[in-house]
């Protein structure tokens, strides 16, 4: 099969972020959860964020996705910068080019499993392109689970509906924020290796916040945080190299 990502030899930029600071409170409660970070997010490649509790990255994944709004610094999706748009703006590019997995399903108890992942596409009036869509759930392995109610299904497979949700409008960019925090280690692989087939099967681009190796391993690079500034990254990673490079993040200096 082609490996979409070598049919552009300049991929382009999914999203990025340029000088992107993110300040919560003020005075004694001020906290600098993001310190001027610039990262891009090239198309067609699968990103694992990483760095101790409290690093910023969650923070910066709903920036990035434009669920939350940058102290200073820019955002773009795509060609869009972010800032530049209005709330209803906004939220429709949500809607249209950004895909969302969490670590708690989000399912809908009384919906399908095809009724939820076309839900987001029936909210926003569109239909969805049944070709991409088969695709999409023959990938995930739920061919034979659309008719099944969350309850009926296991956790992975459940995540699995999220994933097929998050991919149905074939996004510009996928963020997951733990996806498999709650699923046991061998589901776990299971559901990021669905995540890694987007990839390199359908072109997707997925940025994932992992604190796990393992789950890390999956993505095409990893990069770092601590506290609140990129100070690493790593291509191709390994459980093992992943690992030796956060001991090194506990002991290294912190810049100023
Ligand atoms: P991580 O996901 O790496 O654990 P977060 O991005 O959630 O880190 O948080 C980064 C820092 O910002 C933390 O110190 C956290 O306490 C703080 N923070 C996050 N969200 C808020 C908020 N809504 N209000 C105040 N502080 C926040
Ligand atoms: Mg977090």
């Amino acid at each position: 099969m082609l490996d979409p990502r070598t049919l552009s030899p300049s991929r382009r930029a999914a999203a990025a972020t340029t000088d992107l600071s993110k300040v919560y409170g003020s005075g004694e409660t001020r906290v600098v959860a993001l310190d001027r970070v610039s990262i891009v997010f090239p198309e067609g490649e699968f990103t694992a964020i990483m760095g101790p509790s409290g690093c910023g990255k969650s923070t910066l994944m709903h920036c990035a996705a434009g669920l939350d709004s940058p102290s200073s610094g820019s955002v773009r999706i795509g060609v869009t910068e972010l800032s530049a748009l209005d709330d209803r703006r906004l939220t429709r590019l949500r809607r249209d080019r950004v895909g969302f997995i969490f670590q708690a399903f989000n399912l809908l108890p009384a919906l399908t499993a095809r009724e939820n992942i076309t839900l987001p596409l029936s909210i926003a009036g569109r239909q969805p392109n049944r070709q991409w869509l088969d695709r999409v759930v023959a990938m995930v392995g739920l061919s034979q689970r659309l008719d099944h109610r969350p309850a009926e299904l296991s956790g992975g497979q459940q995540q699995r509906v999220a994933i097929a949700r998050a991919l149905a409008s074939r996004p510009a960019i996928v963020f997951g924020d733990e996806p498999t925090g709650n699923l046991d280690s061998r589901t776990g692989a299971q559901v990021l290796g669905f995540l890694r087939d987007s990839v390199r099967e359908l072109g997707q681009t997925v940025v994932m916040v992992t604190h796990d190796p393992v789950a890390a391993s999956f993505a095409d690079r990893v990069v770092f945080l601590c506290d609140g500034r990129l100070v690493d990254e790593m291509a191709q990673p390994t459980p093992d190299r992943v690992l030796d490079l956060m001991k090194t993040l506990d002991t290294r200096p912190s810049a100023s």
